[in-house]
């Protein structure tokens, strides 16, 4: 068992894939879980299945709740972490921002608008929710543990993904930044960099991609999910500033 019975923590793009498995693994582990998404049908089925009441609207002391928000939205982040505040009369020790989208081309033709929204989403959405969930923490004197979900692809690129690269290599940056900033306060920053994982994200990844894996298929979400859960935990307190690559050795 990890230290972290009584952590509350806030997972964003929790609706899905690796997102949803990363709240079930720390409730697994005993935290509670304020499972966030644009999608809030999706994000209250994640917390159905934790056994959890399904809304923050009149939840119980101490279960899990779900929110709807866009991480890319300034006001909406921020009403964000006050509801979580509100629900659980304190603000969230674990954050894990797993919200993000893909908008693929090349990039002789990509446009201005799949540009925006990538980087809207998976990096400003990634620094509103980081700052607002840092200002909450900072200003009630609580320590914390900050986990950034980034890409190997932000390290090596990928054909059809020079937004989404830029974006995932924008989140090791601002992370090991925040890392350096609020480590005076007790709060940890890490990022965690999946390689290919079996979510609705990759569906359309080709089998053959497995060939170029040392391991020799793709990962699971609970293989991301255990490494957030480590680095959420208290086994973790002296490491901040990491980039944690989990993709089965591919790109070494
Ligand atoms: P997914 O599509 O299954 O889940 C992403 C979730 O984020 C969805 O529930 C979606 O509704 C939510 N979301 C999208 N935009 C949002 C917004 N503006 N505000 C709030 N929520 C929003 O994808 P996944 O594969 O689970 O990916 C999770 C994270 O892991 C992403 O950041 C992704 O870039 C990263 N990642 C995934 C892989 C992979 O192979 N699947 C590899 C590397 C990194």
């Amino acid at each position: 068992q990890l230290r972290l019975r009584f952590a509350l923590a806030l997972v964003t793009g929790a609706g899905s894939g690796i997102g949803r498995a990363v709240g079930v693994r720390l409730a697994a582990e005993g935290a509670t879980v304020a499972a966030c998404d644009l999608d809030g049908a999706a994000a209250r089925e994640t917390v159905r299945l934790l056994g959890g009441p399904g809304s923050h609207e009149g939840a119980p002391r101490g279960a899990h709740a779900a929110f709807q928000a866009d991480v890319s939205e300034a006001g909406a982040v921020s009403r964000l972490v006050d509801q979580v505040q509100a629900c659980f009369s304190r603000p969230p020790s674990v954050v894990v921002s797993c919200a993000g989208i893909t908008r693929d081309e090349f990039l002789l033709h990509m446009s201005e608008d799949d540009w925006d929204k990538v980087i809207a989403v998976n990096l400003k959405g990634i620094f509103l929710v980081t700052q607002a969930a840092a200002q909450a923490l900072v200003s009630s004197g609580c320590p914390g543990s900050i986990i950034n979900i980034s890409s190997i692809v932000g390290k090596v690129g990928n054909v059809g993904q020079t937004n989404y690269a830029a974006s995932k290599a924008g989140v090791v940056g601002l992370t090991q930044t925040a890392a350096r900033e609020l480590g005076r306060h007790g709060i940890r920053c890490n990022s965690v960099l999946p390689g290919f994982i079996k979510t609705p994200m990759t569906q359309k990844v080709p089998q053959k991609v497995t060939g170029m894996i040392p391991l020799g298929h793709m990962g699971d979400p609970e293989d991301v999910a255990d490494v957030v859960a480590f680095l959420a935990s208290e086994d973790s307190g002296y490491i901040t500033g990491a980039s944690v690559e989990v993709t089965g050795g591919l790109f070494m």
